[in-house]
Protein backbone atom coordinates (compact mmCIF):
# COMPACT_ATOMS: atom_id res chain seq x y z
CA UNK A 1 0.00 0.00 0.00
CA UNK A 2 2.93 2.11 0.88
CA UNK A 3 3.28 2.03 -3.30
CA UNK A 4 0.15 3.77 -3.96
CA UNK A 5 0.37 7.36 -4.58
CA UNK A 6 -3.01 9.06 -4.35
CA UNK A 7 -2.58 10.86 -7.76
CA UNK A 8 -4.27 9.95 -10.71
CA UNK A 9 -2.25 9.97 -14.07
CA UNK A 10 -2.64 13.48 -16.34
CA UNK A 11 -5.55 12.76 -19.27
CA UNK A 12 -3.75 13.45 -22.65
CA UNK A 13 -4.17 16.82 -23.94
CA UNK A 14 -6.80 17.78 -25.76
CA UNK A 15 -6.46 19.19 -29.80
CA UNK A 16 -7.63 22.24 -30.83
CA UNK A 17 -7.62 22.95 -33.95
CA UNK A 18 -5.40 25.88 -35.59
CA UNK A 19 -6.79 29.41 -36.25
CA UNK A 20 -3.70 29.66 -38.98
CA UNK A 21 -3.22 26.41 -41.05
CA UNK A 22 0.14 26.15 -42.80
CA UNK A 23 1.58 24.17 -45.60
CA UNK A 24 4.74 22.76 -44.24
CA UNK A 25 7.39 20.41 -45.55
CA UNK A 26 9.96 18.76 -43.60
CA UNK A 27 13.21 17.52 -45.12
CA UNK A 28 15.75 14.90 -43.24
CA UNK A 29 18.19 12.46 -44.06
CA UNK A 30 16.40 10.06 -41.49
CA UNK A 31 12.95 9.44 -40.75
CA UNK A 32 11.00 6.79 -38.06
CA UNK A 33 10.85 4.02 -38.93
CA UNK A 34 11.71 3.89 -42.14
CA UNK A 35 15.66 4.97 -41.46
CA UNK A 36 16.84 5.38 -38.27
CA UNK A 37 20.29 6.56 -36.63
CA UNK A 38 18.91 8.44 -33.91
CA UNK A 39 16.96 11.23 -32.47
CA UNK A 40 16.41 13.23 -35.77
CA UNK A 41 14.96 10.40 -37.41
CA UNK A 42 12.78 10.19 -34.42
CA UNK A 43 11.15 14.20 -34.21
CA UNK A 44 10.77 13.57 -38.34
CA UNK A 45 8.52 10.69 -37.48
CA UNK A 46 6.44 12.02 -34.65
CA UNK A 47 6.35 16.12 -34.86
CA UNK A 48 4.60 15.93 -38.15
CA UNK A 49 1.94 14.08 -37.02
CA UNK A 50 1.53 16.27 -34.34
CA UNK A 51 1.29 19.31 -36.85
CA UNK A 52 -1.99 17.22 -38.82
CA UNK A 53 -3.89 16.81 -35.63
CA UNK A 54 -3.76 20.53 -35.10
CA UNK A 55 -5.16 21.34 -38.52
CA UNK A 56 -2.09 21.80 -40.94
CA UNK A 57 -0.82 20.08 -44.20
CA UNK A 58 2.58 18.19 -43.66
CA UNK A 59 4.86 16.36 -45.60
CA UNK A 60 8.00 14.66 -44.86
CA UNK A 61 10.67 14.45 -47.91
CA UNK A 62 13.47 11.97 -47.31
CA UNK A 63 15.58 9.66 -49.24
CA UNK A 64 13.84 6.12 -50.44
CA UNK A 65 16.62 3.41 -48.69
CA UNK A 66 17.02 0.57 -50.04
CA UNK A 67 19.76 -1.13 -48.27
CA UNK A 68 19.10 -5.15 -47.61
CA UNK A 69 17.75 -4.32 -44.03
CA UNK A 70 14.76 -4.89 -42.35
CA UNK A 71 14.25 -1.61 -42.41
CA UNK A 72 13.62 -1.71 -46.27
CA UNK A 73 10.56 -3.03 -45.66
CA UNK A 74 8.91 -0.29 -44.25
CA UNK A 75 9.19 1.20 -47.88
CA UNK A 76 6.61 -1.48 -49.64
CA UNK A 77 4.12 1.10 -48.16
CA UNK A 78 5.20 3.83 -50.36
CA UNK A 79 3.63 3.83 -53.88
CA UNK A 80 4.63 5.58 -57.24
CA UNK A 81 3.56 9.19 -57.45
CA UNK A 82 4.53 9.34 -61.22
CA UNK A 83 5.90 12.32 -60.70
CA UNK A 84 9.48 13.07 -62.05
CA UNK A 85 12.01 15.89 -61.49
CA UNK A 86 15.23 17.05 -63.13
CA UNK A 87 17.84 17.90 -60.51
CA UNK A 88 20.62 20.07 -62.35
CA UNK A 89 23.91 19.09 -59.94
CA UNK A 90 27.17 17.43 -60.64
CA UNK A 91 27.37 19.29 -64.13
CA UNK A 92 23.94 16.93 -65.20
CA UNK A 93 21.07 16.63 -65.06
CA UNK A 94 19.93 13.87 -62.27
CA UNK A 95 16.21 12.02 -62.63
CA UNK A 96 14.48 11.43 -59.39
CA UNK A 97 11.38 10.03 -58.70
CA UNK A 98 8.95 10.68 -55.97
CA UNK A 99 7.22 7.42 -53.94
CA UNK A 100 4.23 8.28 -51.61
CA UNK A 101 2.53 6.93 -48.57
CA UNK A 102 0.42 8.49 -45.95
CA UNK A 103 0.75 8.31 -42.14
CA UNK A 104 -1.44 9.24 -39.52
CA UNK A 105 -2.15 11.99 -41.97
CA UNK A 106 1.17 13.21 -42.93
CA UNK A 107 2.70 12.75 -46.44
CA UNK A 108 5.40 10.87 -46.29
CA UNK A 109 7.54 11.17 -49.55
CA UNK A 110 10.33 9.40 -50.60
CA UNK A 111 12.85 10.72 -53.15
CA UNK A 112 13.94 7.44 -55.40
CA UNK A 113 17.45 7.48 -57.37
CA UNK A 114 20.02 5.02 -57.42
CA UNK A 115 22.28 6.70 -54.89
CA UNK A 116 20.22 5.40 -52.08
CA UNK A 117 20.15 2.12 -52.67
CA UNK A 118 22.98 0.16 -51.65
CA UNK A 119 24.09 -2.26 -48.68
CA UNK A 120 25.25 -0.87 -45.44
CA UNK A 121 24.56 2.08 -43.36
CA UNK A 122 22.83 5.32 -44.22
CA UNK A 123 25.48 7.52 -44.18
CA UNK A 124 28.63 4.82 -44.56
CA UNK A 125 29.20 1.36 -45.17
CA UNK A 126 29.20 -1.86 -42.87
CA UNK A 127 33.07 -1.14 -41.75
CA UNK A 128 31.66 2.67 -40.76
CA UNK A 129 33.50 4.61 -43.74
CA UNK A 130 31.03 7.44 -44.46
CA UNK A 131 30.14 6.93 -48.37
CA UNK A 132 32.42 8.98 -50.95
CA UNK A 133 29.47 11.04 -52.46
CA UNK A 134 26.90 12.07 -49.46
CA UNK A 135 27.69 15.33 -50.99
CA UNK A 136 26.02 13.76 -54.31
CA UNK A 137 23.44 12.35 -52.02
CA UNK A 138 22.13 14.98 -50.36
CA UNK A 139 22.27 17.66 -52.72
CA UNK A 140 20.12 15.84 -55.02
CA UNK A 141 17.81 15.32 -51.79
CA UNK A 142 17.77 18.91 -51.34
CA UNK A 143 16.77 20.05 -54.97
CA UNK A 144 14.38 17.67 -55.00
CA UNK A 145 12.27 18.56 -51.63
CA UNK A 146 12.28 22.09 -53.56
CA UNK A 147 10.42 20.26 -56.58
CA UNK A 148 8.40 17.83 -54.42
CA UNK A 149 5.48 20.67 -53.25
CA UNK A 150 5.31 22.18 -56.85
CA UNK A 151 5.35 18.43 -58.58
CA UNK A 152 3.42 16.41 -56.73
CA UNK A 153 -0.27 16.26 -57.32
CA UNK A 154 -1.44 14.61 -54.18
CA UNK A 155 -4.81 12.37 -55.09
CA UNK A 156 -7.90 14.85 -54.39
CA UNK A 157 -5.61 17.39 -52.79
CA UNK A 158 -3.79 18.66 -55.57
CA UNK A 159 -0.05 20.35 -55.06
CA UNK A 160 1.13 21.88 -52.14
CA UNK A 161 1.83 24.90 -54.05
CA UNK A 162 4.70 27.20 -53.11
CA UNK A 163 3.17 29.05 -50.19
CA UNK A 164 5.07 26.58 -47.93
CA UNK A 165 7.28 26.48 -45.08
CA UNK A 166 10.32 24.47 -45.07
CA UNK A 167 12.09 22.72 -42.27
CA UNK A 168 15.04 21.67 -42.98
CA UNK A 169 17.36 19.11 -40.83
CA UNK A 170 20.73 19.34 -40.16
CA UNK A 171 23.50 19.76 -43.29
CA UNK A 172 21.81 16.92 -45.31
CA UNK A 173 18.73 19.39 -45.76
CA UNK A 174 20.95 22.11 -45.53
CA UNK A 175 21.02 23.30 -49.22
CA UNK A 176 17.35 23.61 -48.91
CA UNK A 177 16.83 27.37 -48.01
CA UNK A 178 20.00 28.26 -50.35
CA UNK A 179 18.16 26.72 -53.29
CA UNK A 180 14.77 28.67 -52.88
CA UNK A 181 16.58 31.68 -51.82
CA UNK A 182 19.61 31.57 -54.47
CA UNK A 183 17.38 29.88 -57.53
CA UNK A 184 14.04 29.65 -57.21
CA UNK A 185 13.19 32.99 -55.83
CA UNK A 186 15.63 34.58 -58.24
CA UNK A 187 15.44 33.46 -61.62
CA UNK A 188 12.04 31.01 -61.61
CA UNK A 189 9.89 33.26 -59.75
CA UNK A 190 8.46 31.34 -57.65
CA UNK A 191 8.57 30.21 -53.98
CA UNK A 192 8.46 34.26 -52.77
CA UNK A 193 6.38 34.26 -49.61
CA UNK A 194 7.52 30.45 -48.76
CA UNK A 195 9.63 30.39 -45.94
CA UNK A 196 12.31 28.66 -44.42
CA UNK A 197 13.53 27.35 -40.88
CA UNK A 198 17.05 25.22 -40.52
CA UNK A 199 16.70 22.55 -37.51
CA UNK A 200 19.74 22.05 -35.98
CA UNK A 201 19.83 18.55 -33.84
CA UNK A 202 23.97 18.23 -33.62
CA UNK A 203 26.35 20.68 -34.82
CA UNK A 204 29.18 18.76 -34.95
CA UNK A 205 28.20 17.56 -38.44
CA UNK A 206 28.28 20.29 -41.14
CA UNK A 207 28.75 19.34 -44.49
CA UNK A 208 31.98 20.29 -45.53
CA UNK A 209 33.91 19.57 -48.18
CA UNK A 210 37.00 21.17 -49.95
CA UNK A 211 35.67 24.91 -51.65
CA UNK A 212 36.34 22.70 -55.18
CA UNK A 213 32.98 20.89 -54.86
CA UNK A 214 31.13 24.17 -55.03
CA UNK A 215 30.07 23.99 -58.55
CA UNK A 216 28.60 20.80 -58.22
CA UNK A 217 26.30 22.01 -55.53
CA UNK A 218 24.03 24.08 -58.04
CA UNK A 219 23.88 27.29 -56.71
CA UNK A 220 24.58 30.62 -58.54
CA UNK A 221 28.16 31.42 -58.13
CA UNK A 222 27.30 34.77 -56.33
CA UNK A 223 26.17 33.03 -53.21
CA UNK A 224 29.51 31.36 -52.96
CA UNK A 225 29.86 33.53 -50.13
CA UNK A 226 27.31 32.16 -47.81
CA UNK A 227 28.91 28.67 -48.20
CA UNK A 228 32.09 29.73 -47.87
CA UNK A 229 34.01 28.89 -44.62
CA UNK A 230 37.76 28.77 -43.38
CA UNK A 231 38.68 26.12 -40.64
CA UNK A 232 41.07 27.74 -38.12
CA UNK A 233 44.68 26.09 -38.29
CA UNK A 234 44.63 24.03 -35.45
CA UNK A 235 41.79 21.84 -37.28
CA UNK A 236 43.63 21.55 -40.69
CA UNK A 237 44.74 18.25 -41.59
CA UNK A 238 48.22 19.31 -42.91
CA UNK A 239 50.19 22.74 -43.42
CA UNK A 240 49.48 23.18 -47.12
CA UNK A 241 45.61 22.46 -46.23
CA UNK A 242 44.12 26.16 -46.25
CA UNK A 243 41.14 25.28 -44.67
CA UNK A 244 38.80 26.11 -47.52
CA UNK A 245 35.24 24.32 -47.35
CA UNK A 246 32.31 24.84 -48.44
CA UNK A 247 30.10 24.33 -45.29
CA UNK A 248 26.25 23.34 -46.14
CA UNK A 249 25.34 24.08 -42.74
CA UNK A 250 27.11 26.96 -42.62
CA UNK A 251 24.75 28.59 -46.14
CA UNK A 252 21.52 27.42 -44.19
CA UNK A 253 22.32 29.49 -41.03
CA UNK A 254 23.23 32.37 -43.36
CA UNK A 255 20.15 31.99 -45.62
CA UNK A 256 16.97 30.67 -43.53
CA UNK A 257 14.39 33.04 -42.36
CA UNK A 258 14.83 31.20 -38.92
CA UNK A 259 17.05 28.84 -36.78
CA UNK A 260 15.77 26.23 -34.73
CA UNK A 261 17.68 23.64 -32.33
CA UNK A 262 16.28 20.39 -30.35
CA UNK A 263 16.77 22.66 -26.88
CA UNK A 264 16.88 26.30 -25.44
CA UNK A 265 20.07 25.28 -23.60
CA UNK A 266 21.91 24.31 -26.72
CA UNK A 267 20.51 27.22 -28.80
CA UNK A 268 22.91 29.23 -26.00
CA UNK A 269 25.95 26.68 -26.30
CA UNK A 270 26.49 26.47 -29.99
CA UNK A 271 26.95 30.50 -30.04
CA UNK A 272 30.14 29.82 -27.59
CA UNK A 273 33.32 28.65 -28.83
CA UNK A 274 33.22 25.98 -27.02
CA UNK A 275 30.04 25.12 -28.31
CA UNK A 276 29.78 26.17 -31.75
CA UNK A 277 32.24 23.66 -33.42
CA UNK A 278 33.15 26.97 -35.82
CA UNK A 279 29.84 28.41 -36.29
CA UNK A 280 29.34 30.18 -32.90
CA UNK A 281 30.02 33.53 -34.96
CA UNK A 282 27.35 33.24 -37.52
CA UNK A 283 25.27 31.75 -35.22
CA UNK A 284 25.68 35.18 -32.93
CA UNK A 285 24.87 37.62 -35.53
CA UNK A 286 21.94 35.57 -35.94
CA UNK A 287 20.70 35.34 -32.57
CA UNK A 288 17.29 37.40 -32.95
CA UNK A 289 16.77 34.55 -35.74
CA UNK A 290 17.87 31.56 -33.37
CA UNK A 291 15.49 29.52 -31.03
CA UNK A 292 15.42 25.93 -29.32
CA UNK A 293 12.50 24.19 -28.51
CA UNK A 294 13.50 20.66 -26.95
CA UNK A 295 11.47 17.31 -28.06
CA UNK A 296 8.41 15.40 -27.60
CA UNK A 297 8.94 11.61 -26.51
CA UNK A 298 6.61 9.16 -28.33
CA UNK A 299 4.53 8.32 -25.44
CA UNK A 300 3.30 4.84 -26.95
CA UNK A 301 6.46 3.68 -27.28
CA UNK A 302 7.51 4.56 -23.79
CA UNK A 303 4.41 3.65 -22.13
CA UNK A 304 5.16 2.21 -18.48
CA UNK A 305 1.95 1.19 -18.13
CA UNK A 306 1.74 -0.82 -21.36
CA UNK A 307 5.71 -1.70 -22.24
CA UNK A 308 5.65 -5.04 -24.05
CA UNK A 309 9.44 -5.43 -22.74
CA UNK A 310 8.30 -5.23 -18.86
CA UNK A 311 6.59 -7.96 -17.34
CA UNK A 312 4.98 -5.35 -14.33
CA UNK A 313 2.82 -1.88 -15.94
CA UNK A 314 2.58 0.64 -13.30
CA UNK A 315 1.65 4.57 -14.12
CA UNK A 316 2.06 7.44 -11.43
CA UNK A 317 -1.13 6.10 -9.65
CA UNK A 318 0.19 2.97 -8.05
CA UNK A 319 4.44 2.39 -8.26
CA UNK A 320 4.32 -1.33 -7.29
CA UNK A 321 4.85 -2.70 -10.83
CA UNK A 322 8.04 -0.49 -10.50
CA UNK A 323 9.03 -2.06 -7.69
CA UNK A 324 8.83 -6.14 -9.05
CA UNK A 325 10.39 -4.53 -12.69
CA UNK A 326 13.41 -3.55 -10.46
CA UNK A 327 13.33 -7.53 -8.90
CA UNK A 328 13.16 -9.10 -11.90
CA UNK A 329 15.74 -6.64 -13.47
CA UNK A 330 18.26 -7.94 -10.45
CA UNK A 331 17.36 -11.62 -10.98
CA UNK A 332 17.91 -11.14 -14.91
CA UNK A 333 21.48 -9.24 -13.87
CA UNK A 334 22.20 -11.47 -11.24
CA UNK A 335 22.39 -9.37 -8.55
CA UNK A 336 20.75 -9.53 -5.10
CA UNK A 337 17.42 -8.67 -5.65
CA UNK A 338 16.75 -6.02 -2.60
CA UNK A 339 14.32 -2.77 -1.93
CA UNK A 340 17.12 -1.15 -0.31
CA UNK A 341 19.96 -0.81 -2.39
CA UNK A 342 19.48 1.46 -4.91
CA UNK A 343 19.90 0.19 -8.75
CA UNK A 344 21.55 2.77 -11.05
CA UNK A 345 21.74 2.84 -14.93
CA UNK A 346 23.31 3.94 -18.07
CA UNK A 347 22.51 3.88 -21.28
CA UNK A 348 23.66 5.12 -24.35
CA UNK A 349 26.42 5.31 -26.76
CA UNK A 350 29.89 4.19 -25.52
CA UNK A 351 31.81 8.05 -27.00
CA UNK A 352 33.18 11.74 -25.85
CA UNK A 353 30.00 13.12 -26.14
CA UNK A 354 28.01 10.80 -23.43
CA UNK A 355 30.75 10.95 -21.00
CA UNK A 356 30.97 7.14 -20.05
CA UNK A 357 34.58 7.96 -18.81
CA UNK A 358 33.61 10.00 -16.08
CA UNK A 359 31.66 7.08 -14.82
CA UNK A 360 34.82 4.78 -15.54
CA UNK A 361 36.89 7.43 -13.65
CA UNK A 362 34.75 7.55 -10.87
CA UNK A 363 33.88 3.66 -10.41
CA UNK A 364 35.80 2.82 -7.14
CA UNK A 365 34.19 5.26 -5.15
CA UNK A 366 31.32 4.66 -6.42
CA UNK A 367 31.94 0.70 -5.62
CA UNK A 368 32.59 1.81 -2.53
CA UNK A 369 29.06 2.99 -1.80
CA UNK A 370 25.93 0.03 -1.08
CA UNK A 371 24.78 0.41 -5.36
CA UNK A 372 24.18 -1.53 -8.20
CA UNK A 373 25.07 -0.46 -11.38
CA UNK A 374 24.09 -1.46 -15.23
CA UNK A 375 25.30 0.25 -17.95
CA UNK A 376 24.10 -0.22 -21.82
CA UNK A 377 25.99 0.44 -24.90
CA UNK A 378 28.76 -0.18 -27.41
CA UNK A 379 31.39 2.09 -29.21
CA UNK A 380 34.74 2.89 -28.48
CA UNK A 381 36.66 0.01 -27.83
CA UNK A 382 38.69 1.36 -24.68
CA UNK A 383 35.27 1.90 -23.04
CA UNK A 384 33.97 -1.63 -23.96
CA UNK A 385 36.79 -2.96 -22.57
CA UNK A 386 35.93 -0.87 -19.57
CA UNK A 387 32.69 -2.89 -18.65
CA UNK A 388 34.00 -5.61 -19.45
CA UNK A 389 36.64 -5.13 -16.22
CA UNK A 390 34.48 -3.51 -14.21
CA UNK A 391 32.18 -6.29 -14.58
CA UNK A 392 35.20 -9.15 -13.48
CA UNK A 393 36.30 -6.51 -10.90
CA UNK A 394 33.14 -5.57 -9.08
CA UNK A 395 31.00 -9.07 -9.47
CA UNK A 396 28.10 -8.62 -7.20
CA UNK A 397 27.41 -5.12 -7.96
CA UNK A 398 28.37 -3.85 -11.89
CA UNK A 399 26.75 -5.24 -14.99
CA UNK A 400 28.33 -4.08 -18.54
CA UNK A 401 26.03 -5.42 -21.21
CA UNK A 402 28.18 -3.77 -24.65
CA UNK A 403 25.35 -4.01 -27.55
CA UNK A 404 22.37 -2.01 -28.76
CA UNK A 405 19.24 -3.78 -27.16
CA UNK A 406 16.16 -1.84 -27.34
CA UNK A 407 13.99 -4.10 -25.15
CA UNK A 408 17.20 -4.00 -22.10
CA UNK A 409 17.00 -0.48 -22.66
CA UNK A 410 13.05 -0.63 -21.60
CA UNK A 411 13.67 -2.92 -19.04
CA UNK A 412 17.02 -0.68 -17.49
CA UNK A 413 14.63 2.59 -17.75
CA UNK A 414 11.83 0.67 -15.95
CA UNK A 415 13.86 -1.25 -13.14
CA UNK A 416 16.32 1.44 -12.14
CA UNK A 417 15.91 4.01 -9.73
CA UNK A 418 18.72 6.38 -11.11
CA UNK A 419 20.01 6.61 -14.53
CA UNK A 420 23.27 8.13 -14.90
CA UNK A 421 23.76 10.83 -18.20
CA UNK A 422 26.98 12.69 -17.96
CA UNK A 423 26.92 13.64 -21.21
CA UNK A 424 29.71 16.37 -22.13
CA UNK A 425 27.13 18.13 -24.45
CA UNK A 426 23.64 16.96 -25.42
CA UNK A 427 20.92 18.95 -27.92
CA UNK A 428 18.85 17.61 -26.22
CA UNK A 429 18.72 13.76 -25.22
CA UNK A 430 15.81 11.23 -25.12
CA UNK A 431 16.72 9.00 -22.51
CA UNK A 432 16.06 11.29 -18.98
CA UNK A 433 12.54 11.66 -20.75
CA UNK A 434 12.10 8.44 -20.86
CA UNK A 435 13.23 7.63 -17.55
CA UNK A 436 11.32 10.50 -16.16
CA UNK A 437 8.00 9.07 -17.52
CA UNK A 438 8.83 6.31 -15.83
CA UNK A 439 10.05 6.70 -12.34
CA UNK A 440 13.73 6.56 -13.19
CA UNK A 441 15.52 9.96 -11.32
CA UNK A 442 18.03 11.11 -13.48
CA UNK A 443 21.49 12.36 -12.34
CA UNK A 444 23.15 14.58 -15.44
CA UNK A 445 25.38 16.90 -16.58
CA UNK A 446 23.94 20.20 -16.57
CA UNK A 447 24.70 20.69 -20.09
CA UNK A 448 21.85 21.51 -23.14
CA UNK A 449 18.65 19.44 -23.08
CA UNK A 450 19.70 17.91 -19.60
CA UNK A 451 19.75 21.12 -18.09
CA UNK A 452 16.28 22.16 -19.64
CA UNK A 453 14.43 19.16 -18.93
CA UNK A 454 15.60 17.91 -15.48
CA UNK A 455 14.53 19.73 -12.48
CA UNK A 456 17.40 20.02 -9.62
CA UNK A 457 15.94 18.29 -6.47
CA UNK A 458 15.28 21.07 -3.39
CA UNK A 459 15.80 19.72 -0.25
CA UNK A 460 13.41 22.23 1.28
CA UNK A 461 10.22 20.52 -0.72
CA UNK A 462 7.05 19.24 1.25
CA UNK A 463 6.90 15.63 0.51
CA UNK A 464 3.38 16.03 -0.49
CA UNK A 465 2.07 14.25 -3.87
CA UNK A 466 -0.32 17.26 -4.92
CA UNK A 467 2.58 19.77 -4.69
CA UNK A 468 4.47 17.47 -6.52
CA UNK A 469 2.04 17.29 -9.55
CA UNK A 470 1.22 21.04 -9.31
CA UNK A 471 5.28 21.63 -9.54
CA UNK A 472 5.13 19.52 -12.72
CA UNK A 473 1.88 21.21 -14.28
CA UNK A 474 3.51 24.37 -13.70
CA UNK A 475 6.87 23.71 -15.34
CA UNK A 476 5.01 22.17 -18.13
CA UNK A 477 3.86 25.56 -19.02
CA UNK A 478 7.30 26.98 -19.06
CA UNK A 479 8.15 30.37 -19.28
CA UNK A 480 3.69 31.09 -19.53
CA UNK A 481 3.33 29.28 -15.99
CA UNK A 482 3.51 29.45 -12.42
CA UNK A 483 7.72 30.04 -11.72
CA UNK A 484 6.75 29.76 -7.59
CA UNK A 485 4.68 26.87 -8.01
CA UNK A 486 7.62 24.84 -10.31
CA UNK A 487 10.07 25.58 -7.65
CA UNK A 488 8.20 24.27 -5.18
CA UNK A 489 7.96 20.92 -6.33
CA UNK A 490 10.78 18.28 -4.62
CA UNK A 491 12.42 18.27 -8.16
CA UNK A 492 12.86 15.47 -10.93
CA UNK A 493 16.67 14.68 -10.44
CA UNK A 494 20.30 16.02 -9.92
CA UNK A 495 22.12 17.91 -12.12
CA UNK A 496 25.72 19.06 -11.55
CA UNK A 497 27.88 21.59 -13.36
CA UNK A 498 31.51 20.73 -13.95
CA UNK A 499 32.60 17.69 -15.63
CA UNK A 500 34.74 16.32 -13.09
CA UNK A 501 34.01 12.87 -10.68
CA UNK A 502 34.11 15.25 -7.31
CA UNK A 503 30.79 16.79 -8.71
CA UNK A 504 29.34 13.62 -10.15
CA UNK A 505 29.49 12.11 -6.94
CA UNK A 506 28.48 14.47 -4.84
CA UNK A 507 25.35 14.30 -6.70
CA UNK A 508 25.66 10.48 -6.85
CA UNK A 509 26.14 9.78 -2.76
CA UNK A 510 22.73 12.65 -2.14
CA UNK A 511 20.65 10.93 -4.43
CA UNK A 512 21.81 7.35 -2.79
CA UNK A 513 21.52 9.05 0.72
CA UNK A 514 18.15 10.38 -0.18
CA UNK A 515 17.03 6.73 -1.69
CA UNK A 516 18.13 5.27 1.73
CA UNK A 517 16.60 7.85 4.24
CA UNK A 518 13.76 9.51 2.70
CA UNK A 519 11.17 7.18 0.62
CA UNK A 520 8.18 9.80 0.58
CA UNK A 521 10.67 12.83 -0.54
CA UNK A 522 11.63 10.30 -3.17
CA UNK A 523 8.42 9.19 -4.21
CA UNK A 524 7.10 12.60 -4.48
CA UNK A 525 10.07 13.39 -6.86
CA UNK A 526 8.69 10.30 -9.02
CA UNK A 527 5.46 11.79 -8.79
CA UNK A 528 6.98 15.42 -10.53
CA UNK A 529 8.59 13.76 -12.91
CA UNK A 530 5.58 11.13 -14.30
CA UNK A 531 3.41 13.60 -14.25
CA UNK A 532 5.12 16.02 -16.38
CA UNK A 533 3.65 16.11 -20.03
CA UNK A 534 6.23 14.70 -21.87
CA UNK A 535 4.46 15.16 -25.33
CA UNK A 536 4.64 16.46 -28.68
CA UNK A 537 1.68 18.54 -27.60
CA UNK A 538 3.78 21.28 -26.23
CA UNK A 539 6.61 21.45 -28.33
CA UNK A 540 4.28 21.21 -31.15
CA UNK A 541 2.76 24.69 -30.29
CA UNK A 542 6.24 26.07 -30.08
CA UNK A 543 7.09 25.00 -32.91
CA UNK A 544 3.79 26.80 -34.62
CA UNK A 545 5.24 30.12 -33.08
CA UNK A 546 8.24 29.78 -34.62
CA UNK A 547 6.69 29.11 -38.17
CA UNK A 548 4.37 32.78 -37.56
CA UNK A 549 7.58 34.48 -36.68
CA UNK A 550 9.05 33.44 -39.63
CA UNK A 551 6.00 35.03 -41.65
CA UNK A 552 6.54 38.04 -39.90
CA UNK A 553 9.86 38.94 -39.58
CA UNK A 554 10.61 39.62 -43.91
CA UNK A 555 12.63 37.39 -45.48
P1 LIG B 1 21.76 10.36 -29.56
O1 LIG B 1 20.74 10.63 -30.66
O2 LIG B 1 22.79 11.42 -29.40
O3 LIG B 1 22.38 8.99 -29.62
P2 LIG B 1 19.48 10.49 -27.76
O4 LIG B 1 19.39 10.40 -26.26
O5 LIG B 1 18.83 11.65 -28.43
O6 LIG B 1 21.02 10.38 -28.14
O7 LIG B 1 18.84 9.16 -28.40
C1 LIG B 1 19.45 7.91 -28.30
C2 LIG B 1 18.41 6.82 -28.49
O8 LIG B 1 19.07 5.57 -28.74
C3 LIG B 1 17.55 6.59 -27.27
O9 LIG B 1 16.27 6.19 -27.71
C4 LIG B 1 18.27 5.45 -26.53
O10 LIG B 1 17.42 4.69 -25.72
C5 LIG B 1 18.77 4.65 -27.68
N1 LIG B 1 19.99 3.89 -27.37
C6 LIG B 1 21.25 4.35 -27.29
N2 LIG B 1 22.13 3.34 -27.02
C7 LIG B 1 21.38 2.23 -26.93
C8 LIG B 1 21.70 0.84 -26.70
N3 LIG B 1 22.95 0.42 -26.48
N4 LIG B 1 20.68 -0.05 -26.72
C9 LIG B 1 19.42 0.36 -26.93
N5 LIG B 1 19.06 1.63 -27.17
C10 LIG B 1 20.02 2.56 -27.16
Amino acid sequence: AARVTGVTPRPPPKYEKTEWPLSIVFVSSEVTPWSKTGGLADVCGSLPRELVKRGHRVMVVSPYYQRGTKEDKYFEGAFDTCSNASVGCFGAAHEVGFMHQIHDGVDFVFVKHDCYERPGGIYADAMGNAWDDNQFRYTLLSHAACEAPLKINFEGKGTYGDEVVFVANDWHAGLVPLVVASKYRQYWNTYHNARTITVIHNILHQGSEPATTFPNLGIPDDWYWCLEYQYPEHMRAHELDLGLVVNILKGAVATSDRVLTVSEGYAEEICTPLGGKGLEGILTERKHRLDGVVNGIDLDEWNPANDPHCEFPYDVSNLAGKLMNKRALQRELGFDVRDDVPLLGFIGRLDWQKGPDLIRDSIAEMMNEDVQLVMLGSGIGELEGFMQWAEATYNDKFRGWVGFNVPVAHRITAGCDILLMPSRFEPCGLNQLYAMRYGTLPIAHATGGLNDTITRHNPFALDDPEVAVAAAIASDEGEDGNREMADLGPGTGWLFDSMDTWSFMYCVSNACKLFRENPRMWRAMQIQAMSQDLSWYHAALKWEKIFEWSKIDPP
